[in-house]
């Protein structure tokens, strides 16, 4: 279990990064309970990104070996593409982000990243390539200032607040009395749903990390909330690799390509216009979370 209301101003710079990734990876798929089931081989070199392609080779996953869950997943996202993964729920889309983490290593094919196997590189320097940003971040009982710096030790003051900035938070944080030193959390101040996500872009700003791993924001935002959200989130993918897992369509519509799970399987592939005018899966999808919307609308 991951203690993760503890302060870690104590803890060395590379323990802190590997809880940082477990913690983002927890937020993100509720794994608090679960151990790291993969080790780095002896020896084994840092991953060198160039930029950041992420290719899925004929992937086959099972958490129990009588329950197969991806059955041959090739899909390649090329550096600096933005692909969105769709499918109902139970298809695998979280699945496929766990095994990019290496939170599991794949039972068949492979999985690299600018070429090199994931089984083959350290794991703090492919989590060092690869930001999580969840649907509710996990805030520390510590100051406004601490949260966001967790996502890089070492960071100067200066380029905290420019994250800050870029993930349009810093204005409110310095209105605070106590401003970036104002203590956030339980026991400190509670943020919105939305200045909680602003706080996780400006941590996973400052990392600054090649690949980006999306986790939809979460439907508790209001709708201006959530589209100013969803603005942050695509300026933060330009230039970087984006993998976005997505619940509503209306979000992903734009990505470069639109990948539809089923059974952990690849069903359909391509861009929205394109999806639509096939009139398959995602057309269908599409079509019931429009008339939904009508309603919520109405
Ligand atoms: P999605 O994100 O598309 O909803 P997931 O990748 O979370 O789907 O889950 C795919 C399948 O794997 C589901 O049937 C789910 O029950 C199963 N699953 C997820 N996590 C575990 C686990 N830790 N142990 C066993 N089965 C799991
Ligand atoms: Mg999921």
């Amino acid at each position: 279990m991951i203690q993760i209301t503890m302060p870690l101003g104590f803890l060395g710079t590379v323990y802190r990064e590997i809880r940082q990734a477990l913690v983002d990876m927890a937020e993100m798929f509720g794994l608090l309970d679960q151990p790291a089931e993969v080790t780095d081989r002896p020896g084994a070199p840092a991953l060198q990104v160039k930029g950041g392609a992420v290719e899925f080779e004929a992937v086959e996953f099972a958490y129990e070996p009588a329950r197969p869950i991806l059955r041959g997943i090739s899909l390649r996202v090329g550096a600096g593409e933005r692909v969105a993964l769709v499918g109902p729920s139970g298809s695998g889309k979280s699945t496929i982000g766990r095994l990019l983490f290496r939170f599991y290593d794949v039972t068949g094919g492979a999985l690299r990243i600018d070429g090199q196997d994931l089984r083959a590189v350290t794991q703090e320097s492919l989590h060092a390539a690869i930001g999580v940003v969840p649907q509710d971040t996990v805030l520390f009982n510590d100051t406004i200032l601490y949260n966001i710096a967790y996502g890089r030790p070492g960071a100067t003051r200066a380029e905290i607040e420019d994250a800050a900035r870029a993930a349009r938070i810093h204005d409110f944080i310095a209105a605070l009395p106590e401003g970036y030193d104002t203590p956030v959390g339980e026991r400190g101040l509670k943020l919105s749903g939305g200045e909680k996500q602003r706080v996780g872009i400006a941590r996973t700003l400052l990392k600054n990390p090649p690949i980006l791993l999306l986790d939809e924001a979460t439907s508790a935002l209001d709708t201006q909330t959530e589209r100013d959200i969803q603005d942050s989130l695509r300026e933060m993918g330009r230039g970087r690799t984006v993998i976005s897992i997505a619940h509503r369509l209306s979000t992903i519509a734009d990505s470069d390509r639109i990948v539809v799970l089923e059974q952990g399987r690849i069903v359909e592939e391509g861009r929205h216009e394109d999806l639509l005018a096939r009139g398959g899966r995602y057309a269908a999808m599409w079509a019931r979370q429009s008339a939904e919307g009508a309603q919520d609308a109405a």
